[in-house]
């Protein structure tokens, strides 16, 4: 048996993986660059740049020479070959449609799919794909999911109860990356902001589910009550022009960064009093936010968050314990008032702040979170 073919317990069959780059790609692989090397193996599609990152890991990757991992027969029997050139025990499928759909094919003791969010629900909550969802969830023997609503939610609107085969596993952030600098002029003045200034940070892709619009009203209002209330805005997309507008209309207090280097997000976090990030539901609840990394990253840099009830929101920031969750974010005016509450409560803004970045070291750094799928896998 050569170093390669010897035997790998765990294979990883996933249609998100680097060097693709993105919010599940960065999950994947923070997680699998921490599990015993020697114990797994990933199946992914071909990507410009795959042969390098590869050469990376200490651990093989086999490439399908496809966009997408489907369960097309050339697939199936590429995965199956290599389950039995490493003898496979367990796979993980990841997104359940349609990588899933490989499984009954396979021959292996134990099958787990990963969920999200928005690429289970939404499919589950259209009839005409809900059978293929539910087919697909029959297929395998437990799953992990990155929060709790989607498991409530998957077994709502397919009506099978996942609850005693679903494992919730938190998605964890880089805590060497993210740290508390106590220091918030440098970055503010580089903006050209005063250091006296109360500044509110938002950092999200500019689509509209991230409810940029009620945060920029709502500065519009709360600034009546707060004269140096200076909102800044990172990231980029194509709300971007909307927002531009309505900020100047509304005379609102806006800085917008656009896209924000790797290299400056923590200074970013680390210059705001306190981060914001009103996402709602839309599509009748389909469309919700999967978890909001963003309010970890904030919180490990000691700023507590405002946001929006919406799918993992609630889970990433602890209402009264290290923010405020907003049952209503599309409402400007408690979301002002919510602005106004930390703006005039010194003490409890750098006590929650304090208590977010104790949660996330604690309980959600990489180590960790990898810590627990290592358990999760039995590796
Ligand atoms: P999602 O985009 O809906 O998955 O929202 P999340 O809050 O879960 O994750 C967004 C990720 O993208 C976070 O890690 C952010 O730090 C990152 N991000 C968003 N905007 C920017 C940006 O302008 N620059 C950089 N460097 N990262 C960003």
């Amino acid at each position: 048996m050569t170093n390669v073919d010897k035997k790998r317990r765990h294979l990883l069959v996933t249609n998100d993986f680097p060097p693709k780059v993105g919010g599940i790609q960065s999950a994947i692989i923070e997680v699998y660059r921490r599990l015993p090397s020697d114990e797994i193996v990933v199946v992914a599609p071909a990507y410009p740049g795959d042969k390098k990152f590869d050469a990376s890991l200490d651990f093989p990757v086999v490439r399908i020479k496809t966009k997408a991992i489907l369960p097309t027969p050339s697939t199936i029997s590429k995965v199956r070959e290599v389950c039995r050139r490493y003898e496979v025990e367990s796979v993980a499928f990841n997104p359940l449609i349609p990588t899933s759909l490989i499984s009954r094919f396979i021959d292996v003791s134990r099958k787990t799919t990963l969920f999200w969010g928005a690429e289970v629900v939404i499919p589950a909550g259209l009839m005409p794909v809900r059978p293929l969802v539910k087919y697909a969830l029959g297929q395998v023997d437990d799953f992990v999911s990155c929060a709790n609503y989607t498991v409530g939610d998957l077994s709502r609107l397919s009506r099978i109860d996942l609850s005693e085969r679903a494992t919730t596993i938190y998605p964890g952030i880089d805590v060497g990356r993210f740290t508390y600098k106590g220091d918030k002029t440098a970055f503010r003045r580089k903006l050209g902001i005063y250091d006296d200034s109360f500044v509110v940070v938002s950092i999200s892709r500019l689509v509209p589910r991230k409810g940029m619009d009620a945060l920029i009203k709502a500065a519009s209002i709360a600034s009546r009550e707060i004269p140096k209330l200076q909102l800044v805005i990172g990231g980029d997309g194509r709300e971007m022009d909307r927002l531009q507008s309505l900020a100047q209309s509304h005379s609102a207090p806006v800085h917008f960064l656009g896209r924000v280097p790797d290299d400056e997000m923590n200074d970013l976090y680390n210059c705001g009093d306190l981060f914001a990030m009103l996402c709602y539901n839309r599509w009748f609840n389909l469309e919700q936010e999967g978890f909001g990394i963003v309010f970890l990253e904030a919180a490990a840099c000691g700023v507590p968050s405002i946001a929006g009830q919406s799918g993992g929101s609630s889970e990433a920031v602890v209402d009264g314990i290290t923010g405020q969750v907003l049952s209503d974010p599309r409402n400007p005016l408690s979301v002002a008032e919510a602005l106004v509450r930390y703006y005039k409560d010194n003490e409890m803004r750098l006590k929650q702040g304090e208590a977010a970045r104790n949660r996330v070291v604690a309980d959600f750094s990489y180590d960790e979170i990898a810590l627990k799928w290592k358990n999760f896998l039995h590796l």
